[in-house]
């Protein structure tokens, strides 16, 4: 059986083919700058690595040049053999609590939604419409990133504020990185081999969340209405006091949504440090002692901890405590500041197993009163996972 797993963006499309016999990626690749100047494509497969330009207008185009691609190169034999695919989707609101069967009714839900995901939920429509026309025989599934936090309590995921901008405008935590939280969720109950644990998920990327959770269950995380809310991020602020924003906005002669803007796009790692988003670059001039670098990065460490301590005392005690995503899985001096920070609870790690990168690692000592690993995420494995079990049926 083989899957396409698909991550539409508004000018992106990324996909990877799996053949789920064995789970293996058979091919991977990217389309960039879809309906703009400029735009390529890049497929990797079997070792090899193809990047071309072509004139991409729109989605369709894209997954037109995919398919005949992944024939041209003997990828595959015929679209026959594309038993299923799977889309990632952004928003579900509180519709959606598990991947389904892409229906019309998907797709007009995912329209209905777009003021809760501007960007993404339309990028995700266009992906969808594009593999309609090319495979219009094939099953699709979607899985949303919303979905997983759909267990949290009301207690959880209400904000206190007037309780009817919950009831007539959907104001709640909806929580994002759903995909990533489960799949690592699934890896720690393979690896314990039973559901009865508790766990904190930490998936640092450039977007960051923390999500807690009880016998496979999520019970709470840190993004809320948007991804802006929780730890800090690349870009990101994280939790603000809400009052900056129109304070800001009278300073800077901007409206609210210029400031919000900041808040997702200068603020976070690039903020504080006036230097980059990109973890590497702020380790690098951390080590030139530069002051903004060094606040940045123990400002960081800082709202993890923050959040590591608070969903040990929701969940009452944790068993497993897992770092994912790419500063999550690669950076060896976040991982160690972090837990040499919950030494109070009792975390221990071993500095040898931390010194290594993008791999599945167990980085607590025997002492450890909390098992703490690094678990490389794989939403796209996730995607198509969902997407098998779903066409099975
Ligand atoms: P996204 O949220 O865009 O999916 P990723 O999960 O790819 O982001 O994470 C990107 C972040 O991972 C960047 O801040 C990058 O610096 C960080 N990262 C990747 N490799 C390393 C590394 N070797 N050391 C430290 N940080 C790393």
């Amino acid at each position: 059986m083989k899957i396409i797993s698909i991550n539409a963006g508004s000018s992106s499309l990324k996909f990877s083919l799996f053949n789920m016999d064995n789970e293996e990626v058979i091919a991977s690749g990217v389309f960039e700058r879809i309906g703009i100047d400029g735009s390529k494509f890049t497929i990797k497969y079997d070792g090899e690595k193809i990047e071309q330009e072509i004139e991409l207008v729109n989605h369709t185009d894209a997954v037109k040049v995919l398919l005949e691609k992944l024939i041209d190169l003997r990828i595959i034999k015929s679209l026959d053999e594309i038993d299923g695919v799977g889309h990632r989707l952004v928003h579900g609101k509180d519709k959606y609590s598990q991947s389904v069967i892409i229906t019309d009714e998907v797709v007009q839900d995912l329209e209905n939604f777009k003021e809760f995901a501007p960007l993404h939920n339309p990028a995700n429509v266009l992906g969808i419409n594009a593999f309609r026309e090319a495979l219009p025989d094939v099953a699709m599934v979607g899985v949303f990133d919303t979905a997983f936090h759909q267990t949290m309590s009301k207690e959880n995921f209400l904000y206190p504020v007037p309780y009817k901008w919950y009831e007539e405008y959907g104001v709640r935590k909806y929580g994002f990185h759903g995909t990533s939280h489960r799949y690592i969720t699934k890896s720690v109950e393979k690896l314990l081999g039973r559901k009865d644990f508790k766990l904190i998920s930490c998936h640092i990327g450039n977007g960051g969340s923390i999500a807690a959770v009880k016998d496979m269950q999520c019970v709470d995380t840190s993004m809320g209405f948007t991804p802006l809310a929780g730890i800090m991020m690349g870009t990101r602020s994280g939790d603000i006091d809400s009052s900056i924003i129109p304070y800001v906005m009278e300073k800077e002669g901007k409206n609210a949504s210029e400031v919000v803007d900041d808040l997702n796009k200068v603020s976070g790692l690039l903020g504080l440090s006036e230097y980059s988003n990109d973890m590497r670059d702020i380790l690098e001039k951390c080590e030139e002692q530069d002051e903004k670098a060094l606040l940045a990065r123990s400002k960081y460490v800082r709202r993890i901890v923050d959040y590591i301590a608070q969903y040990y005392v929701l969940l009452n005690g944790v068993d497993v405590i897992c770092f994912t995503a790419g500063v999550g899985e690669n950076s060896i001096p976040i991982r160690r500041e972090v837990c040499e920070k919950l030494a109070c609870l009792g975390v221990e790690i071993d500095l040898d197993a931390n010194n290594q990168r993008g791999e599945f690692v167990k980085l607590s000592t025997d002492n450890s009163k909390i098992d703490v690993y690094v678990i490389p995420t794989d939403e796209e494995l996730m995607i198509a996972r969902d997407t098998l079990e779903l066409i099975k049926r």
